[in-house]
């Protein structure tokens, strides 16, 4: 098994937020999702995550994290309020919320607050809006970072 890890940074624009990512492949082996809703499209976010790989989100101040919620309001978009950047996506999954789902933490980068993003394949649209809640909490499960940590 190759256990090499592709290491990345990335943050808000003011380096309130930091990203510490690691990776199983290098960062262009991974397509950035481009989500349609209003708000990620307002943004011009794409979102890239890697189920076996590492992700540390460190907030230098914590009171100007703001965790935004939209849509069904069940994932918590990582905001820079002092820059306005989106970081990331978390889902903190509580145990017994969904029958299929166990507790976790689970968590998606926005491609465009890595330093590295020029190195990023170009991003294909996805529709999460159209997926139930609990379809969405699936796939999260399954794609998103599941070894996450807030410092
Ligand atoms: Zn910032």
């Amino acid at each position: 098994m190759d256990t090499t890890a592709y290491v990345y940074a990335g943050g808000c624009h003011c380096s309130n937020i930091k990203l510490a990512v690691e990776l199983t492949k290098a960062l262009n082996a991974y397509k950035p999702r481009a989500c349609d809703c209003d708000f990620c499209k307002t943004h011009g976010a794409s979102y890239l995550s890697d189920p076996q790989g590492k992700l540390v989100i460190t907030t230098k101040d914590k009171d100007a994290l703001s965790r935004y919620r939209q849509g069904d309001a069940i994932a918590d978009f990582l905001i820079c309020k002092i820059c306005g950047v989106v970081a990331g996506v978390s889902f903190q999954s509580e145990a017994g919320l969904y029958a299929t789902i166990e507790a976790g933490l689970y968590a998606t980068i926005n491609v465009k607050a890595l330093s590295d993003r020029a190195d990023c394949l170009p991003e294909t649209s996805v529709s999460p809006k159209l997926l139930s809640t609990e379809d969405k909490i699936e796939r999260w499960k399954k794609a998103w970072f599941s070894d996450v940590k807030f410092e």
